[in-house]
């Protein structure tokens, strides 16, 4: 560790339970350069969970899950963004904040769920079902989002289906969100057919091999999952619930059915815990680099534009969703 300058060696502290110390010197230029660029540039980096412990601990300003960032993303006084998490959430971003500029590192960062859907498939289901309020899953388009009624996240999809004091709604795209949050409330729900590549790789029979393997496991499943694997679950809930159970709990071993990155992030603030990693990987969030963001805050790439029209539409779902 005798190469680490201080700067490195105090953030060194925040991730050194899941960046090896023999990686950690390949990582320091860039974040030395990008700390300077967003002061130089008053830009502030909003990260997901799912990004990688260097980027989440060391870079960014503001973490969490879709809902947390979007939230965040209206309250920031800076004037530039840069989105390490993929493109729908780069584009919440936008509609949010139209006067600043945005930016995300790697436009192929894109995502199954978002990719199932487009704004024309809603406006047929729209004529085919008429009269049924629509709740978009904030993983879709800004386009997709100007066809809806209203946004939600993991995070608040019942509330938000619940919110609408109606018998029956569309809930688009994830068919297994729509399914879990079905199993919770007496609202009809029809969903349509998308699905996230990473939770949709779970299944029941590998939860009760894990509880086998490690007794006492608990575990937490997010709800993009198939439900017979929410159902085998001790708690299934977003990113941030996840985060906060392991907080309040504090079970003594336990897996997290998400992305990858998610368990070191949690890991890094809790020692006691024993995380164990089966997970799947995003190779959307993946595109994600500290290399990629150093460049997008040098290069001013790549900006996030939203054509007026469809900025103003999609603006009133999310907003409606925010006001829940
Ligand atoms: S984890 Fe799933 S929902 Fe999230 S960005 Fe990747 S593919 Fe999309």
């Amino acid at each position: 560790m005798s190469a680490v300058l201080p700067l490195g060696a105090s953030l060194y502290d925040r991730v050194r339970r899941v960046i090896p110390p023999i990686e950690w010197p390949t990582f320091l230029d860039d974040i030395e350069a990008i700390l300077a660029l967003k002061r130089e540039r008053n830009a502030v980096i909003l990260a997901h969970n799912y990004q990688t412990p260097e980027i989440f601990h060391c870079v960014a300003d503001i973490v969490g899950d879709s809902l947390a960032l979007a939230r965040q993303a209206m309250s920031t006084e800076a004037d530039v963004i840069v989105l390490a998490g993929v493109h729908f959430m780069a584009e919440t971003a936008k509609l949010l904040n139209p006067q600043k500029t945005v930016l995300i590192p790697d436009l192929r960062a894109g995502c199954s769920l978002a990719d199932s859907i487009t704004a024309e498939d809603v406006r047929l289901m729209r004529q085919r079902i008429p009269n049924v309020p629509i709740v978009t899953y904030v993983n879709t388009s800004a386009a997709v989002k100007a066809e809806s009624d209203i946004c939600c996240t993991s995070g608040n999809a019942r509330a938000v289906v619940e919110s609408l004091g109606v018998p029956r709604v569309i809930m688009l795209p994830d068919e297994y969100l729509a399914k879990n949050v079905a199993a919770e409330t007496d609202v009809e729900i029809l969903a349509w057919k998308g699905h996230c590549e990473v939770h949709e790789r779970f299944a029941a029979a590998d939860v009760r091999e894990l509880r086998q393997a490690h007794p006492g496991l608990v575990v937490l499943a997010h709800p993009e999952c198939p439900p017979e694997v929410v159902a085998e679950a001790d708690f299934s809930g977003s990113t941030a619930a996840m985060s906060d159970y392991v907080e309040r709990q504090k079970p003594p071993r336990v897996v997290l059915l998400t992305e990858c990155s998610m368990s070191d992030n949690v890991a890094v603030k809790h020692p006691e815990v024993e995380f164990i990693r089966p997970c799947n990987l995003c190779p959307h969030m993946k595109r994600i680099t500290l290399a990629n963001i150093r460049a997008a805050l040098e290069e001013n790439r790549h900006v996030v534009t939203i054509e007026p029209e469809i900025a103003q539409r999609a603006r009133l779902a999310v907003e409606r969703m925010l006001a829940v």
